[in-house]
């Protein structure tokens, strides 16, 4: 029987020893061990509080904290912990174990409906961005029972992990998990009135997303010998290996074995977790790899991603590995991003963004897929925004990634067909036998057969939408709701027209093409069918006049704008005061992980690099003397190139000096502004200004003198 193989979890740990249907989720408290374990009024309790998003009740918490509690104690468990996703983009947690006392010197196990429901961490050290004042820094964890519990394995026992919002004394958003609950709410509320006109009589509508994770995986002995990967996630000096990724031998290669069984635990690690892991292939750069789960609601596809990044890791270390999530761990090697796969389908399960067989279905497709555009449109820079960060800057707009420019790619024949709606030439589109017209002027539409196109930020890939720009590292609780809250406006607007159109007398397929005509028109100027890494493209973006923050630098200006203000507050999904807390927190951490690369580079070469240089130096000028004492002519050349280095040497060490003069001069403003101005414009050019010549430096240094290993050992296939 499943139930008992799936409660003997221990014994899984290999693949093939049972079916992965038998087991997925063992290690949830899931939706199906709750029915078993929970009486059945307590069980429809629980259910109809979490479809109607409301709390649960005292009674129901009770009996759900003890049916819970007994399962992990038996699952092996002895801790318990809320975790939650501070805005630091980690995890967190803190764990207590079940003990309370029972009579003197003896301890129970208890565990009560109240602490299932909600804890108080000290959250005084957690980033608030100036919403919680210390003195009143107590912050609530509340379970958000729409993502079950969960076990997580230690060398010695287990811990219950139980999913939680984060949130301040007065309610206000802590952490990424309640905006996130509340866009999905607003978006549902708008789609399900949209619906109504098509006829449509749905309960709720969900977003749904699958995360597309890429990573590198690098051997952690080397990795461990480089300060900069340690602290700063990624490589501040490293020249060039004789070969990169050139011969482009690695996407989709096969996959070797050690990182095959790397890639095996983290799946078996997911299933017991029941995370959908699906994909799993070789990337574009060497030793860069991606996975990607069966798409899901996305309040659990961001529980699961969170999840899924620290699995990487620390069954990484398990192999030997260190798996870095840095959108950019090497100069001059494709990074690595995050592809946000995002649709919304009602409660039964139908998509929204899936083109329908019929003409009535294609016409409500139109419907969400003008909605869509239109959210695009608007809000073009603050999806830009929502994905600006240190690590990030190095992808966007380097012919690697999409550029910083947001616009939508749907493929030929969408285009096709909406440039026939722009025109009110259906007719003539159906000759082409792309459209069908159905009844009256309704089109058919059929799957875009045409090639994908990977330089777009924002395509269309045949059901969903794909948000490209994101970065390997970043949670996608911010981006989805920054989607679903513009879908949510824009649906908004959408309905409040299509109202007023059949309010003054038109029947429904006229006014629905009415309404999407008018936003297909108004929205042309973010639909891009060509190569979105192109220079062309730039200038033809700014001549349409859609916005292009360049940086991160000028991206978190766009978070001050009244319509950014107005997507999130008018909602309800961030007011504005944790909006600009959420802004604080974005600037200090942008300044906090450029002052980190540039400490850490500092140590690098004032301690190993140039200590190095000098003594591959002296070394060779030894040997030179040497060889002039016993009357050999040493040439000229040999000579120059020692100079050659000796100057390189002294050019570094003025850098540095310049690099540490600019880091106290940025961290003395305080302007916050000004701050992230300075760190973004004269720090971060000072470090690469340094890192240039340890490069130089490094390609003459004596191999054996060389303290680092070097782009080549650490790109190496992993056997
Ligand atoms: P690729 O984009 O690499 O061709 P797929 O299109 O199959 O691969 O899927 C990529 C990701 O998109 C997967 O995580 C998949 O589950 C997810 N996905 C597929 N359909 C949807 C959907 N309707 N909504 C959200 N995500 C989806
Ligand atoms: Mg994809």
């Amino acid at each position: 029987m499943a139930k008992a193989q799936a409660s003997d979890n221990a014994s899984i740990s290999r693949l093939d020893q049972i079916k992965i249907s038998q087991y997925f989720g063992c290690n949830t408290f899931s939706e199906r061990t709750m029915r078993e374990r929970l009486q059945k009024d307590v069980y429809k309790s629980y259910r109809q509080s979490l479809k109607r998003s409301e709390p649960l009740s005292p009674e129901v918490a009770k009996s759900v904290a003890l049916a819970m509690k007994e399962w992990a104690i038996e699952q092996g468990c002895t801790h318990f912990t809320h975790w939650f996703l501070p805005m630091t983009g980690a995890t967190a947690e803190k764990h207590d174990a079940f003990i309370m006392w029972d009579e003197p010197g003896q301890v129970t196990e208890r565990f009560s409906g109240s602490m299932l429901i909600q804890g108080e961490p000290d959250a005084s050290s957690f980033p608030s961005g100036g919403l919680r004042a210390t003195f009143e820094a107590r912050g609530y964890t509340a379970w958000d029972p729409a993502s079950p519990a969960f076990l997580m394995e230690g060398p010695l026992g287990k811990t219950l992990c139980i999913p939680t919002a984060f949130i301040g004394y007065h309610g206000e958003a802590l952490d990424h998990k309640v905006p996130l609950l509340r866009s999905m709410g607003v978006v549902s509320e708008q789609a399900v009135a949209a619906l109504k006109f098509f006829g449509v009589n749905a309960e709720s509508v969900v977003a749904q997303c699958g995360p597309e994770q890429e990573y590198f995986a690098v051997d952690l002995e080397l990795a461990q010998q480089r300060p900069d990967l340690m602290f700063a996630n990624r490589t501040l000096q490293g020249a060039k290996p004789p070969k990169g990724q050139e011969l482009e031998d690695h996407y989709f290669g096969s996959i070797k074995e050690r990182v095959l069984g790397f890639m095996q635990e983290v799946e078996l690690e997911c299933f017991k977790l029941g995370i959908p892991a699906k994909t799993r292939h070789n990337e574009v750069a060497p030793n860069q790899f991606e996975i990607a789960p069966i798409y899901e609601a996305a309040n659990l596809a961001s529980d699961h991603n969170q999840l899924l990044m620290e699995i990487l890791k620390s069954v990484g270390e398990r192999h030997g590995l260190a798996i870095l999530l840095h959108e950019k761990p090497f100069a001059g090697v494709n990074g690595s991003g995050k592809h946000v796969n995002w649709s919304i389908a009602t409660d039964e399960g139908h998509n929204l963004m899936e083109p329908g067989k019929t003409p009535e279905e294609n016409l409500q497709f139109l419907y969400f897929l003008s909605a869509t555009l239109k959210a695009i449109h608007t809000h073009g820079g603050l999806l830009r925004a929502c994905i600006a960060s240190a690590g990030n800057d190095h992808r966007l707009g380097a012919n690697e990634a999409p550029p910083a420019i947001m616009s939508a790619f749907l493929g030929a024949q969408l285009n096709h067909i909406l440039d026939a709606i722009e025109s009110g030439d259906v007719a003539n589109v159906s000759i082409q036998g792309i459209i069908d017209l159905g009844i009256g002027n309704l089109p058919r539409i059929e799957k875009d057969a045409t090639d994908r196109n990977r330089t777009s930020p924002f395509a269309f890939t045949g059901n969903k939408f794909e948000f490209r720009a994101v970065g390997s590292s970043q949670p996608i609780g911010l981006p989805l709701t920054v989607i679903n809250a513009a879908v949510a406006e824009a649906l908004e607007e959408l309905n409040a027209k299509l109202a007023a159109e059949l309010k003054a007398g038109k029947e429904l397929k006229a006014a629905v093409m009415t309404v999407v005509r008018q936003a297909i028109i108004e929205t042309k100027a973010i639909r891009f069918e060509g190569n979105g890494y192109s220079d062309e493209w730039k200038v033809e973006a700014e001549r349409r006049g859609l916005p292009h923050a360049k940086d991160t630098v000028a991206a978190l200006h766009i978070w001050e704008q009244p319509a950014v203000k107005a997507v999130f507050s008018d909602r309800g999904i961030l007011s504005e005061g944790e909006l600009e807390s959420r802004l604080h927190i974005r600037h200090e951490q942008y300044q906090k992980a450029i002052a980190i690369e540039t400490q850490v580079l500092r140590e690098m070469a004032e301690t190993q690099i140039l200590p190095s240089i000098t003594a591959d130096l002296g070394a060779r000028a030894d040997t030179l003397a040497k060889l002039a004492a016993v009357g050999i002519n040493v040439p000229a050349t040999l000579k120059n190139a020692l100079q050659t280095q000796a100057t390189l040497a002294g050019e570094a060490q003025s850098r540095l000096a310049a690099m540490k003069e600019a880091l106290v001069a940025a961290e003395a403003l305080e302007d916050l502004h000004a701050r992230t101005e300075a760190f973004g414009n004269s720090v971060n050019q000072s470090k690469h200004a340094l890192r240039e010549v340890l490069d130089l430096l490094e390609e003459a240094c004596d191999a054996d003198l060389w303290p680092l290993p070097k782009y080549w050992q650490l790109l190496s296939p992993l056997v």
